[in-house]
């Protein structure tokens, strides 16, 4: 089976917060899949947004090093699984499958999945949710999953509230499936403090919410304190945590 991979590296997960669910702070295994059918403002992941250019994807041949190795697209699941392996620490909380959008390629990311789990390690999906139907066949493979709710500043697609919804409906998806969940919510200067109260109606009572700053910040503070506040409001004081892109600061992967 083949996959349309943009790199595998080992690193320290440094978003989510601190909600159940959130990874924050824990090493992991990274697998980064090509291809994505959004087109958000702020993408950091530009350069494999479009997974018929990424000719080739590249895997870290010792971690911290910024040693990498190319090999061509498609990448074998094997391939992958090897690559994995060579970076295991010893010290891995979990895989991470980032993208991109994994669930794009839902065939090969499940196979890598099964594999993983059988391996002895844990799941982790970081996905736009915009896709339920696919998020169904991986769900009872994830063992933690991070969800986004995609801003309408982010500008990701036509049909904003639709995608929202299908978000919503992916959360419940993987929450039913055992996974642990939370929501994820990139916030602008621009992001109405309507539209935070709307996000957090749908999770309430269905899964945390993380307000995450878009880098570099620039959000005001006072708006980031209304966006909190409104959101624990609504889904309880406890189910709100601010996160930020902490990889960033340190300068790693
Ligand atoms: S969903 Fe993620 S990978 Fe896709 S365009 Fe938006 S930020 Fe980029």
């Amino acid at each position: 089976m083949r996959v349309i991979m943009a790199e595998v590296f080992n690193s320290w997960q440094g978003e989510g917060g601190s909600v159940p669910g959130s990874a924050f702070g824990r090493r992991q295994i990274f697998v980064r899949f090509a291809g994505c059918d959004l087109h958000c403002l702020w993408c950091d992941s530009r350069e494999y947004i479009d997974a018929s250019r990424v000719s080739r994807w590249r895997y870290e041949v010792e971690p911290f090093t910024g040693r990498f190795e190319y090999k061509p697209n498609p990448a074998s699941v094997d391939e992958v699984v090897d690559a994995l392996l060579k970076l295991d620490t010893g010290d891995i909380h979990s895989i991470s499958y980032t993208g991109g959008e994994p669930t794009l390629q839902v065939k090969p990311l499940k196979a890598l999945m099964e594999r993983m789990k059988e391996l002895g390690f844990d799941n982790f999906l970081e996905t736009h949710g915009g896709l339920p139907e696919l998020i169904k066949e991986i769900a009872p493979l994830t063992d933690y999953a991070s969800v986004d709710i995609k801003d309408e500043s982010a500008n990701a697609t036509e049909d904003w509230k639709g995608l929202v919804l299908r978000e919503v409906e992916s959360i419940r998806i993987l929450k039913e499936a055992g996974a642990k969940t939370y929501a994820k919510l990139v916030v602008t200067n621009e992001t109405r403090v309507e539209n935070v109260r709307w996000y957090a109606s749908l999770l309430k009572g269905l899964a945390p919410l993380v307000i995450q700053p878009r880098e570099p910040i620039e959000v005001f503070q006072a708006r980031l304190m209304e966006f909190y506040r409104e959101a624990a409001r609504i889904v309880g004081r406890k189910n709100v945590s601010l996160s930020f892109q902490v990889h960033k600061y340190m300068n790693v992967l």
